[in-house]
């Protein structure tokens, strides 16, 4: 059975490429049916940290991406590392090594002075030199001198790597913590995972882990290595371009279902479909449908798709995520109309739920002004025989519906010989504060009729 794996290091938030990366990993378990493994990477004890683990976490939960296993720490795990690198000493797989950090760099040096790439050279690999019993050292793995790695990338193809280019990786430094390039094979191996869905920015380490996976007698899994994510100019993707931790997005007003979307057709594709449900993209996810090239981050199309996820939701599902918006701006939803409603009458005017909370303020609070120039234009001086009249007749109704509001509103209108516009919009700015706003009928409505006649009187006042 498939087991995929999303393993971050805890030294950030849930960035827009790691939640791209961790949906493909994500998808592809639950399209076989497969189990989705989460392990945190935090053996960098410097740059890892509980808020980065804790933003990680909520990150995947808003998401939806649900895992079968875990979280998983490595620094749980140091033991199994470290028996598995005294294993590899003990089969002469591993060695130590006493290089200064002066000969290292002299190397390196020389290395690049005569335009080759810089890589260590092996010398305490045979080496029987006599060190002091306390003399720092680290430990290397002995990488094959020869042959060459090969493995069918499920994004990029065959990829061939002669070992003459690779050398002995530090796998235990002199502080004793395991390197990430060891650690990673122990916890896939350990953890059965099938197939490694990751970032680009690891396919240099594939070669090494293989022959560290072939050292330990370790079946190697599959790869996937996903193309970067780029900005809407063409730069790599970052704090510079806006939103790119996941829960940013979050405040920003995007529901989960819009990113997700977003996220699987930004290097996947699917004919040319645009709009996929999560059910949709489970059960047509393929990992060799993934582009090749890097994507693009474009924001009107996010917002495109979470205005037609708005729209096409279950009101009530949107509704959901409404409520922290509400919270967020310190609006008392609890009481007036129900969320569900203000979904259905905002969801054409609004692209992100941030701005439809924003606009349906009035419909929880009394209004304490008008908008400006809204009153300036259809209030004063000429509104009063409207306004009294509509106030009159909306006062009456015993049904507080919007279509019956729309009749009274129109029977004002003939009444008094002038357009619906000469009623509707002193009545708009009147209930709501201000010269937009959706169908007045409906937005009526919602409210009571006290408070709707109560705002009539304060805008004949
Ligand atoms: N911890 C690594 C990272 O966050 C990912 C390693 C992997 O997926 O193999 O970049």
């Amino acid at each position: 059975t498939v087991k995929t794996r999303f393993a971050p290091s805890p030294t950030g938030f849930l960035h827009v490429g790691g939640a791209r990366t961790a949906l493909y990993s994500w998808l592809y378990a639950r399209h076989l049916k497969g189990e989705f493994v989460l392990r945190i990477e935090d053996t960098d004890l410097e740059r890892s940290t509980q808020e980065a683990i804790d933003a990680i976490l909520e990150g995947m939960q808003w998401l939806g991406l649900n895992w079968e296993e875990g979280p998983y720490y490595q620094t749980e795990r140091f033991d199994r590392y470290h028996s598995l690198i005294d294993q590899l000493l003990k089969e002469d797989k591993a060695y130590k090594c006493y290089c200064s950090r002066e000969r290292l760099d002299g190397l390196r040096e020389q290395q690049m002075n005569d335009g080759v790439k810089p890589r260590y050279d092996g010398h305490c690999r045979h080496s029987d030199h006599q060190h002091a019993a306390d003399a720092p050292y680290v430990i290397r793995f002995k990488n094959p001198t020869e042959g060459t790695v090969v493995f069918d990338d499920h994004v990029r193809g065959r990829i061939e790597t002669g070992n003459d280019q690779l050398d002995d990786l530090i796998i235990r430094r002199t502080d004793g913590a395991p390197t990430y390039n060891f650690c990673v094979v122990v916890d896939d191996w350990d953890m059965e995972i099938t197939h490694v869905v990751r970032g680009e920015d690891h396919i240099n380490n594939t070669p090494r882990q293989i022959n560290i996976y072939q050292a330990l007698g370790a079946p190697v899994p599959e790869f996937a290595h996903v193309s970067m994510i780029l900005g809407d100019d063409g730069a790599k993707l970052s704090k510079r371009h806006g939103a790119v931790s996941v829960m940013q997005y979050r405040d920003d007003g995007y529901l989960p279902q819009a990113l997700l979307n977003y996220l699987v057709r930004l290097g996947w594709s699917h004919g040319d479909q645009e709009v996929f449900s999560v059910e949709e993209m489970i059960e047509l996810f393929s990992l060799d449908a993934i582009g090749k090239s890097a994507s693009a981050f474009n924001t009107d199309k996010l917002l495109w798709l979470n205005q037609h996820y708005i729209k096409t939701l279950p009101a009530t599902e949107v509704a959901e995520y409404l409520v922290w918006h509400m919270q967020a701006q310190g609006i008392a939803f609890e009481q007036g109309p129900s969320l569900a409603d203000i979904v259905t009458l905002y969801g054409e005017r609004c692209h992100t739920l941030k701005e439809m909370a924003e606009q349906s303020r009035y419909l929880f609070e009394d209004i304490s002004e008008f908008d400006a120039t809204a009153a300036k234009k259809h209030l004063r001086p000429v509104a009063a025989a409207p306004l009294t009249l509509v106030r009159e007749k909306l006062a009456v109704l015993t049904e507080w519906q919007a279509a019956a509001i729309h009749e009274q509103i129109n029977a004002a209108a003939a009444e008094l010989e002038l357009g619906m516009g000469k009623v509707g919009m002193p009545l708009r700015v009147a209930v709501t504060g201000a010269g937009q706003s959706p169908a007045i009928d409906g937005v009526i409505a919602l409210l009571s009729q006290a408070q709707t006649l109560a705002r009539i009187d304060m805008a004949l006042a």
